[in-house]
């Protein structure tokens, strides 16, 4: 037994691309490596390493994984030689004969929150001030006696907790490590969990290394977790795992639901493979977790526009880690807990049956928008279906995928097979609350121009309340490329002040140095003028997105195997025509342009 720590570490250590390239001739093609796939002997660079995912893949064989896998299935390795191998070269030392050398040094942590949980489950069960927590969980439908297995929790508003601590010979550093303490910022320790109903979090060999907390009386937040510590890590820790995995084994498959009370009233019904997430969106490592127990997870979340996001957005992360996702949709209003409440088991069993495929249910859901009736909300359509594709590890789960959308969309399966090829677009990290001083930008502010197009745009826009009116009315903001642009449009947009606009202040920096340049775009004086300069931009800013997809596609077709390439050419044709219908003279100026750099791919930034 190698401990998962040391297989996580040696997975994160490896140079896929240096380990691969010893044997692969590979090329740098934006952020991935392409080279012919060893894999089924192909002579194209259809096989890409992907560094910033540790992965494989090939386009053609669908072939796909990890460092290890590429040891397993190149020199016929089985896991833990394949651990062994890669960890001998990159030095990392895989403790031998399974046992640790001396005790673990994390050992006072786990005997602190096993004694502070122990004290907790007795403050539910006896103290009088948890009178508030044990009537809570039986207006929710849970006396005590139901509760007791569940090993719940209950910490006092006051100091109790860490006299009694104390008193158990705890010391103060350690409650801190262990995240049951907390220091204030004038130094004074207080203990993390005050008036909250307490659920233990375990880890996969069943001890408690954490608690999520219920506030009780009003105030923020109503969940608070443990910190992370030494022994407890949030995105590795699945709620209810533990409990659940040899159900989860047993069934082959997993229930996801949102929160503790839903896991707990699935398993009091009699659902045992249910685990939760810890407060948070399902992290790729919790994925990974999971699909080492089963091949196929059931989403079970609220129905309401929260939910469906969250949904999806697990939905998405699971496909990744090759599990088969089905979505098991609630009644209005209703969540797992109040559900099963109501309805016991077999109204579980119901819904649980009647899950679908999570790609359908998208496709269930825009239908029912209307959005594959007309041609403009079809591209929209195939933009929120395409990502779902495109996590897709399963080759066969995606040949199934491409061939269900080509079949609603109408749009042919090859083109969407490349545009799901196609890199995922960088996903943009949620800003921080507030910049830490060290991660301020330094030096000079990012430089925002904005193509010509958008700024004769803003231009008049500033000019008169007219134009922003008119721009506000026809232009869409996603024609703006950079947010800070986008932002500007969007002020000046709902600025409805007569006469110039006034420069922005206190806006960010990139914001205040696009506006001087933007007092560099000359304006024609006539209404005329300014009419046909209004006119020729919009329709540029239009028709960029499309002209850039007819580049894509000329890019594939001189990519593209003898198989696929008159299905794209025939979509190419048809693009031409559309174009030409829709945008004449950007077409022809394209066309132009193509011609003059000798088919040199580079399209005008309008
Ligand atoms: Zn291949």
């Amino acid at each position: 037994m190698i401990p998962d720590e040391i297989i996580e570490q040696v997975r994160d250590s490896a140079d896929l691309v240096s380990i691969i390239g010893d044997t692969v001739e590979l090329k740098r093609t934006g952020a991935d490596y392409r080279g012919p796939c060893p894999f089924h002997g192909g002579q194209h660079r259809n096989f890409a390493v992907i560094p910033k995912k540790g992965r494989y893949y090939c386009f053609v064989c669908k072939e796909s994984g990890d460092v290890f896998s590429w040891y397993m299935k190149r020199l016929g390795m089985d896991y833990p030689g394949a651990v062994r191998e890669v960890a001998r070269k990159l030095g990392i030392a895989i403790p031998e004969g399974g046992g640790r050398q001396g005790p673990d040094p994390r050992e006072p942590l786990y005997q602190a929150v096993s004694v502070a949980h122990d004290w907790f489950a007795r403050q539910l069960r006896e103290a009088p001030e948890a009178e508030e927590a044990r009537r809570y969980l039986q207006r929710r439908g849970l006396d005590l006696e139901t509760v007791e297995p569940l090993e719940l929790g209950y910490a006092p508003r006051g100091p109790a907790f860490g006299h009694a601590m104390t008193q158990l010979g705890l010391d103060e550093a350690t409650l801190l490590e262990a995240g049951l303490l907390a220091r204030r910022e004038d130094g004074t320790v207080v203990p993390r969990f005050r008036a909250r109903l307490l659920f233990p979090i375990h880890d996969l060999r069943g001890r408690v290394v954490g608690f999520g907390g219920r506030l009780l009386g009003p105030g923020e937040p109503k969940y608070l977790n443990s910190p992370e510590t030494p022994i407890f890590r949030k995105g590795g820790t699945l709620y209810n795992l533990h409990a659940a995995k040899n159900a989860i084994r047993k069934e082959e498959s997993v229930i996801l639901v949102e929160g503790y009370f839903d896991v707990h009233r699935l398993v009091l019904a009699g659902a045992e493979n249910v685990v939760a997430p810890l407060g948070t969106a399902l992290t790729p490592d919790q994925a990974a977790l999971l699909r080492r127990y089963a091949p196929t997870a059931i989403l079970l979340l609220d129905s309401d526009m929260a939910g469906l996001k969250a949904t999806f957005r697990a939905g998405d992360e699971l496909l990744r880690h090759e599990l088969r996702v089905r979505v098991a949709t609630m009644p209005p209003g209703e969540d797992p807990d109040t559900l099963v409440q109501k309805g016991g088991l077999s109204a579980l069993q119901a819904i649980l049956r009647d899950a679908v495929d999570i790609l359908e249910r998208k496709i269930q859901i825009l239908e029912r928008k209307g959005w594959f009736a007309d041609i403009e909300h079809r591209r929209e359509a195939l933009d929120r279906l395409l990502p779902t594709i495109r996590a897709t590890r399963d080759p066969i789960q995606r040949e199934l995928y491409l061939g269900l959308v080509a079949d609603r969309t109408g749009v042919s399966k090859a083109v969407l097979e490349h545009e799901a090829a196609a890199p995922e677009p960088p996903r943009v990290p949620e800003p921080p609350a507030r910049l830490p001083e060290s991660a301020a930008p330094r030096g000079a502010p990012p430089r925002v121009a904005g193509s010509r197009a958008e700024q004769q745009v803003l231009r008049l826009m500033i000019a008169s309340e007219e134009w922003r009116a008119r721009a506000a009315e026809v232009v869409k903001p996603e024609w703006f490329e950079h947010p800070a642009v986008r932002q500007l449009f969007e002020l000046l947009g709902s600025n409805r002040e007569p006469g110039a606009a006034a420069p922005p202040t206190d806006l960010p920096e990139p914001i205040g140095g696009l506006w001087q340049r933007l007092a560099g775009v000359e304006l024609p004086l006539d209404f005329n003028g300014q009419a046909n300069l209004f006119a020729g931009a919009t329709r540029r800013l239009e028709a960029r997105p499309h002209l850039r997809r007819y580049r894509q596609l000329t890019e594939w077709i001189r990519d593209a195997g003898p198989a696929e390439r008159p299905e794209l050419v025939a979509e190419k044709n048809r693009m031409a025509r559309e174009l030409q219908t829709r945008f004449p003279e950007e077409f022809r100026t394209y066309g132009y342009q193509l011609g003059r750099r000798g088919g040199r791919r580079s399209l005008p930034n309008p």
